[in-house]
C-alpha cells in the first residue's frame, strides 16, 4: 500500500466532533461565497449541508484527482456528478477544447460539431432517431415533458418519487409515503399549478401505475423516470418494471420518457438503454441525456421517435430553443470525450467500479456495520441499512447519521466521496492502482468511524 499524500490532520476542526483536519483556504472562499451566493454554492448538494464541514473548493483536476485551494489531493469519487468518465483533464478532451476555443466560442448560427455530436448519439441509441442540443439535463427533462404534452395534447404527467430530473417546476413534486400524491410542490416558488398535472407515485411499484392509468385513462402525456435511479442513491429498477412502465404507456398512448441523464454514456456505450432495453426488446419514445455527453461542459440533449420529435420548431409547433444550445466549445468537449469512450474504457469504469465497491462493502462488513451496496453498471452506492433498497422511502430509513462519520474520515483522509448518502458514487477509467490503494488505506478508519456514529455524531 502507497502511503496517502495527503498532510496529517493537525488542524483545528471544521468537520463534525472527532474529524479535524484544516481548510483555511476553503473556509475563506466559502465565507466570501456567502455574501455573493446563496448559501455559497451555485448549487446546493455542494455545500456540504448534509454532512456538515466546509466545503472543499477544488483548483484542479487530474485523472482521478482533485486539488483544493489548500493544496491537498483527493480520490475524486464523484467526478462531477458522472461527467469526468475519462477523469480530470483528459488530454484529448483538452486538446478538443483548445483548439475549438481558438476558433470561437459561440457563433449563433448552426455548426459542424452539432451535427457530429448528434450523429454520435443516434449512432449510439437506436431508439434515438432524432436528438435535439440544449445546455443542460434541466433544459432536456423540460423539453421532452413539453413536447410529449404538445405531441398528446395531454396535461399530466407521472413521475417516481425519489427520481430527480432536474429542478424543472413540474418535476419538483415529490411523494408522501408510499401512497399517490396529486401534485403537491416540494418547494416554494412551484405552484399548484404548476405541479397540478404531476402524478407522483413510489418507484419499482407497477401497480400504481396502472392504478393511475385506470384513475386517468386518456390524460397522461407521459411516464418519466431515471432510467436507473441514482439521485436517491442507487436504486436498479427491479426486472421488467422499466418494460412494463414502457406496456403500459403504450396501451394508453401515452409516451414513456427515460431519463438518462445520469446513465447515458456512462453504465454503456449506449447507456441504459444498452444494458437493459436492447436485450429485453422495448424501447422508450424519449430519452434525455447529460452529464457524460458534455465532456465537463453544458451540453445536453433529448431525442427519441422521429415522429415525436417532428412537432419540435421549427419543423412543428411545439416551441423549444436556446442561445448556446449545440455551442461549437461544448460539442467538441462532447465529442471527443465520446469518441474516447470505447469497450475497453467501460470495461475499465466497470472493474473499477467492481473494486471499489468491493473494498467498501469489505471494510464495513470487518467493523460489522449494517449497509446494503447498491449497484446499476458502473454506478453504486452504499444504503447504511439491511434491507433492499427498492424505493425512496426504503432509502430514507437507512442510518444516513452513519455516512456522515465515514465521509468525513474518508475527507480526511484524501478521498472525496459524495457529500451526502443519497448520491450515487462515480469512477473513471483513469482511476489506476494508485488511487485505489489509496482508497483502500483509507476504509477501516472510515468503517470505524460509521460504526461508531450515533444520531448524536450526526
Ligand atoms: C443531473 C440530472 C438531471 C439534471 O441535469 P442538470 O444538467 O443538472 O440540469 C436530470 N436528470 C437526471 C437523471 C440527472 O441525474
Amino acid at each position: 500500500m502507497s502511503t496517502p499524500q495527503t498532510p496529517p490532520n493537525t488542524g483545528p476542526h471544521d468537520g463534525p466532533a472527532g474529524y479535524p483536519y484544516e481548510a483555511p483556504h476553503s473556509q475563506e472562499l466559502f465565507e466570501r461565497a456567502s455574501v455573493v451566493t446563496p448559501g455559497g454554492v451555485n448549487s446546493p448538494v455542494r455545500a456540504f449541508r448534509a454532512v456538515g464541514g466546509t466545503p472543499r473548493f477544488m483548483v484542479s483536476g487530474t485523472g482521478p484527482y482533485l486539488t483544493d485551494a489548500d493544496g491537498r489531493e483527493y480520490v475524486d469519487l464523484v467526478c462531477s456528478w458522472g461527467p469526468m468518465i475519462l477523469g480530470h483533464a483528459h488530454p484529448a478532451v483538452i486538446d478538443a477544447v483548445q483548439q475549438a476555443v481558438s476558433r470561437g466560442t459561440s457563433f449563433g448560427t448552426p455548426g459542424q460539431g452539432e451535427v457530429e455530436l448528434g450523429e454520435e448519439i443516434v449512432a449510439r441509441i437506436a431508439p434515438v432517431e432524432q436528438v435535439r442540443l440544449v445546455s443542460s439535463g434541466t433544459e432536456a427533462t423540460m423539453s421532452a415533458i413539453r413536447l410529449a404534452r404538445g405531441f398528446t395534447g395531454r396535461a399530466k404527467i407521472v413521475k417516481f418519487a425519489g427520481c430527480y430530473h432536474g429542478h424543472v417546476d413540474a418535476l419538483l413534486a415529490a411523494a408522501g409515503s408510499g401512497v399517490a400524491t396529486f401534485g403537491l410542490p416540494d418547494t416554494p416558488g412551484v405552484t399548484g399549478a404548476q405541479a397540478g398535472d404531476t402524478i407522483v407515485l413510489p418507484y419499482n411499484d407497477l401497480d400504481a401505475v396502472r392504478a393511475a392509468f385506470a384513475a386517468h385513462p386518456g390524460e397522461i402525456a407521459c411516464v418519466i423516470t431515471e432510467a436507473s435511479p441514482g439521485n436517491m442513491g442507487v436504486v436498479p429498477p427491479l426486472p421488467g418494471f422499466n418494460r412494463g412502465l414502457a406496456e403500459i404507456c403504450r396501451a394508453d398512448g401515452a409516451l414513456f420518457i427515460s431519463d438518462e441523464v445520469m446513465t447515458g454514456f456512462r453504465v454503456s456505450k449506449a447507456g441504459w438503454y444498452g444494458l437493459e432495453a436492447a436485450h429485453e426488446g422495448w424501447v422508450p419514445d424519449l430519452l434525455t441525456f447529460g452529464k457524460v455527453m458534455g465532456g465537463g461542459f453544458p451540453a445536453a440533449a433529448f431525442g427519441g421517435r422521429a415522429d415525436v420529435m417532428a412537432h419540435l420548431a421549427p419543423a412543428g409547433p411545439v416551441y423549444q430553443a436556446g442561445t448556446l444550445s449545440g455551442n461549437p466549445v461544448a460539442t467538441a468537449a462532447g465529442l471527443a470525450q465520446l469518441r474516447h469512450c470505447t469497450d475497453e474504457v467501460y470495461a475499465t469504469v466497470d472493474r473499477v467500479a467492481g473494486q471499489v465497491s468491493g473494498l467498501v462493502s469489505e471494510a464495513l462488513a470487518k467493523e460489522g456495520v449494517a449497509h446494503r451496496l447498491q449497484k446499476a453498471g458502473n454506478m453504486f452506492s452504499v444504503f447504511f441499512t439491511e434491507e433492499q433498497v427498492t424505493d425512496y422511502d426504503a432509502a430514507r430509513r437507512q442510518q444516513a447519521y452513519r455516512f456522515n462519520g465515514f465521509f468525513h474520515s474518508m475527507l480526511s483522509q484524501g478521498v472525496y466521496l459524495p457529500p451526502s448518502a443519497f448520491e450515487s458514487w462515480f469512477v473513471s477509467s483513469a482511476h489506476d492502482e494508485r488511487a485505489i490503494e489509496r482508497i483502500a488505506a483509507a476504509l477501516p478508519a472510515a468503517a470505524r468511524a460509521a460504526a461508531e456514529a450515533t444520531e448524536e455524531t450526526k
